[in-house]
């Protein structure tokens, strides 16, 4: 196999799909289900397609993503059957990076102790506003003063990689609030932040108010000044703007792991909804707890799309994701002929991208219009 993936050097991710929330906010696009009592049926498939993939050399990774979903709703008898079939299954490297998401009302030093024992070491908590007026309205089931809570909890257990999520750009929302929580979350001291623009999706509850002119959206004006305040404001305060709604506070505390998917290095996907990719190949699971049982225990892959990337696609995805990142694009990719050299001067000097040695990146104006870079490189 010479697949760029299995050598030591470039091992690939590991994510675990943990497909069970408590409640469903009604932005959320991620596939999850509120009835818990099928945890002990989707662990067998897990175990199941833990052996198809683990006998076809997918044996070490060194990164592990437990997300979803709501993982932290897992308890410790769920998390030690998971912490097992994984190792049975497969190894990591001894430095690797190991994070699971949780929801602060989910936080209790004994699951912390827990995640420390199975060498969890990396959080990323879904905060998403300490405004308790917006955490309402996205129907989230924290308050400001529990996600407070959760991070002294995190703090005095010893974690100090950890990363919170927050969300901007919902009606209602002011740049004052947005300031008051950026702030307070500065405070606790994270390892790395994640920003995320509120996305109307239409088959989420929210998307459909949206359409049927039930949910007002800020302007694109106005987003367009979240996100340059957002990015200005954590770079004066010391943070990296690595990605187009990611923050770390200095390159190491990077996600090692989400940079897979940017930089198109191989990772595998377990669990219901689950994506994976290795070399020119993608696929993904179905998006439904019980197909997903019943496929496994058929014997069959719970799989329901492949693709097989041409080398034109793959050079455009390999755009896509790299000029979401901070890292950019290889100039070799996009000045292959004169159309792109052209193209390339005239970004430049709009201030759209920057370049040094071979890569191009793009500035914080490149980020704003990160999924259209490609296509104007598209020959
Ligand atoms: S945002 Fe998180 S907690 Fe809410 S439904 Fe989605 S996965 Fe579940």
């Amino acid at each position: 196999m010479n697949e760029p993936t299995m050598n030591k050097k470039n091992l690939p991710g590991l994510y675990v799909h943990i497909p069970f929330c408590k409640t469903k906010c009604p932005y959320c696009d991620f596939y999850s289900i509120t009835d818990a009592s099928l945890t002990e049926s989707w662990l067998e498939g897990v175990q199941k397609e833990v052996l198809i993939y683990s006998k076809e050399g997918f044996s070490a990774f060194d990164t592990l993503y437990i997300g979803g979903g709501t993982p932290s709703l897992l308890d410790e008898q769920g998390l030690e059957r998971l912490m097992g079939i994984l190792r049975d299954g497969f190894s990591f490297v001894p430095d690797a990076e190991a994070t699971i998401e949780m929801n602060p009302d989910d936080v209790t030093p004994s699951l912390l102790a827990r995640y420390k024992g199975f060498g969890i070491n990396r959080l990323s908590l879904g905060v998403q506003s300490l405004q308790e007026e917006e955490l309402r309205f996205l129907q989230r089931r924290h308050t400001a003063v529990g996600a407070e809570r959760a991070v002294e909890l995190i703090k005095s257990s010893g974690f100090r990689n950890f990363s919170i999520d927050l969300m901007y750009g919902f009606h209602g929302q002011t740049r004052k609030s947005w300031a008051d929580t950026l702030n307070r979350v500065l405070s606790w001291e994270p390892a790395h932040l994640s920003c995320y623009q509120l996305t109307l999706s239409g088959g989420t509850p929210f998307g459909r108010m949206a359409t049927e002119g039930r949910l007002n959206r800020m302007t694109e004006e106005q987003e367009r000044r979240f996100f340059i305040h957002t990015s200005r404001f954590l770079q004066e305060n010391g943070f990296v703007h690595y990605e187009v709604s990611n923050f770390a506070r200095g390159e190491e505390c990077v996600s090692r792991h989400n940079m897979k998917y940017w930089q198109r290095t191989p990772y595998l996907g377990i669990g219901p909804s689950a994506h994976s990719f290795r070399g020119k190949e993608r696929w993904w699971n179905c998006r439904s707890v019980q197909d997903y049982c019943c496929l496994l225990l058929e014997g069959k892959r719970p799989v329901v799309g492949r693709e097989r990337l041409s080398s034109e696609q793959a050079r455009l995805e390999k755009l896509l994701l790299g000029f979401r990142t901070k890292n950019g694009v290889d100039i070799d990719d996009i000045v292959s002929q004169s159309s792109g050299r052209e193209m390339l001067a005239q970004l430049t000097s709009s201030g759209i991208v920057s370049f040094a040695g071979k890569r191009v990146s793009p500035t914080i104006n490149g980020y704003l219009i990160a999924d259209r870079l490609p296509l104007m490189f598209s020959f």
